[in-house]
């Protein structure tokens, strides 16, 4: 079988990645590892979560180590593009973990954050840069950064380059590299744009590929749940009352979308976050921080926010509205199941998003089994002790005091291991917004249920607007 130390790879690599705890080269990386080392081009087909990063990072290490030469001044030996910060900072941080000990230089460059330190962090130059379009084409243009002693060029992610308009900045970034360099390439998908882009980029390249649908397919446990868009929040509530439901990233498709949702968690008591693009760097940073150290429940991204997050132990991930583009579903349940641990992965799916699960189903080749809860033991115990009991109410909802029964009648009940309901649910329930009822689920095929618009509880005032429907 093959090991690191056969690929090759220059000892301190070795340290790095037995600290790492890394023993085996994932196919990736037995893959391209010696193909990069050879100083070939290389066409790679696969996503995060695959162990790509370290594929390309490793063997760039060992070619600067190996040739070692000053960095030029105001420019790079390596640059790495990517198309978010996230993940810049990520690939950035894989270069100085693996790298650790080399005493090759590596900085990251993205906008959103001030100019100054990267300015002054690319003037003495760098063996490896790893930078987002935009920002590095406006130190191009102010003549901060000088790519043409480029030696080594990847392009990481492509695919999302072209979801977010960087085709026009990778050309003219590409422009401004030397003719002669080894080019590598990663990509999830190949979509036409893409594969000429590499047509033109790489030069007779080796192809790589892992087939990260059939992989992470397998090792996700994937549900679907019809379910009314209206009632998903409050679906989503009722799926955090899981004690499974560790570590939740939960994907929706628009930045509104995604703060609502979080709002609707924290309100529940279930500690959340939203990313997206229109987060400052720093409010990012520090969701993702506390998400990585368990200190947040749940972090609610858009598809473009959660590219490149690598946290370990991700239990489950939420679609609470399925992705336009197909490819999409597979990148977000990617997010669970890193480095051969298992995940699940729910997707809540409205009447409008059928067409766009028939594609998901096309392209990933499977039929994702529906989940009809109400044959889940547990929870249909669980759907029966809450049908029994009042929700509570905020006490400004002039109906809260309306005589149907003391405080103590309407505290939601606690299941038990034996499914015995206990008297106290906790501060999770006495979070719950108003407007909370348990949910009559459709199964696949059901006609979804009808609102029954003469029960107090369904016609709540703004206090339970965090999680209400919009
Ligand atoms: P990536 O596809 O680069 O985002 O990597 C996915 C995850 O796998 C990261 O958390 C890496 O730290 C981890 N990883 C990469 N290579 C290995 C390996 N050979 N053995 C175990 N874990 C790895």
């Amino acid at each position: 079988m093959t090991n690191f130390a056969s690929l090759g790879l220059a000892k301190p690599l070795l340290s790095a990645l037995a600290a790492e705890g890394y023993t085996t080269p994932t196919p990736i990386q037995a893959q391209a590892i010696p193909l990069v080392m050879d100083g070939k081009d290389v066409l790679g087909i696969a996503q995060t979560g695959t162990g790509k990063t370290a594929a390309f990072a490793l063997p760039i290490l060992h070619r600067l180590a190996e040739n070692r030469r000053p960095a030029p001044r105001r420019g790079a030996r390596c640059l790495v593009l990517s198309p978010t910060r996230e993940l810049a900072t990520q690939i950035a941080e894989s270069f100085r973990a693996y790298g650790a000990g080399m005493g090759l230089t590596v900085a990251v460059v993205f906008g959103g954050v001030k100019y100054g330190p990267q300015v002054r962090a690319l003037a003495a130059g760098v063996d490896v840069l790893v930078a987002t379009p935009g920002r590095l084409i406006d130190h191009i243009q102010e003549k901060v950064a000088n790519l043409n002693e480029v030696e080594i060029f990847v392009l990481d992610e492509a695919d999302q380059m072209l979801d977010m308009g960087f085709i026009m900045p990778i050309r003219r970034i590409a422009k401004t590299l030397p003719q002669k360099r080894q080019n590598l390439f990663f990509s999830a998908t190949m979509p036409n744009e893409i594969g000429k882009l590499a047509g033109d980029l790489l030069n007779n390249p080796s192809k790589v590929s892992v087939t990260p649908s059939a992989t992470t397919v397998e090792k996700i446990d994937q549900k679907v749940l019809f379910i009314e868009s209206a009632r998903k929040r409050v679906l989503l509530a009722e799926l955090f009352d899981e004690a499974a439901m560790k570590r939740v990233l939960v994907f929706t498709r628009t930045k509104r979308g995604a703060d609502r949702v979080a709002k609707g968690l924290c309100a529940i008591g279930v500690e959340a976050a939203s990313i997206h693009g229109d987060k400052t760097q720093g409010q990012r940073e520090r969701a993702l921080a506390a998400f990585k150290a368990g200190e947040m429940r749940a972090l609610v991204a858009t598809d473009i926010a959660a590219r490149g997050i690598d946290v370990d132990g991700v239990s489950h991930v939420i679609q609470f509205e399925l992705p336009n583009v197909p490819e999409a579903y597979v990148h977000r349940i990617g997010r669970t199941a890193r480095a051969g641990a298992g995940g699940s992965a729910v997707a809540l799916v409205a009447d409008d998003e059928r067409n766009l699960l028939r594609d998901i189903q096309k392209v990933t080749r499977q039929t994702i089994p529906s989940w009809d809860r109400r044959n889940d033991k547990g929870l249909a115990q669980a759907h029966a002790a809450m049908a029994s009991i009042e929700p509570d109410r905020p006490a400004r909802d002039p109906r809260a005091a309306n005589g149907r029964g003391n405080q103590q009648k309407r505290k939601p009940a606690t299941l038990d291991a034996a499914g015995k309901a206990q008297p106290d649910r906790g501060q999770r329930a006495r979070h719950r917004p108003a407007g909370y009822e348990p949910l009559a689920l459709v199964a696949a095929g059901d006609a979804p249920p009808k609102r029954k618009r003469n029960r107090s509880r369904n016609r709540s005032g703004g206090g339970g607007g965090a999680v209400s429907a919009s």
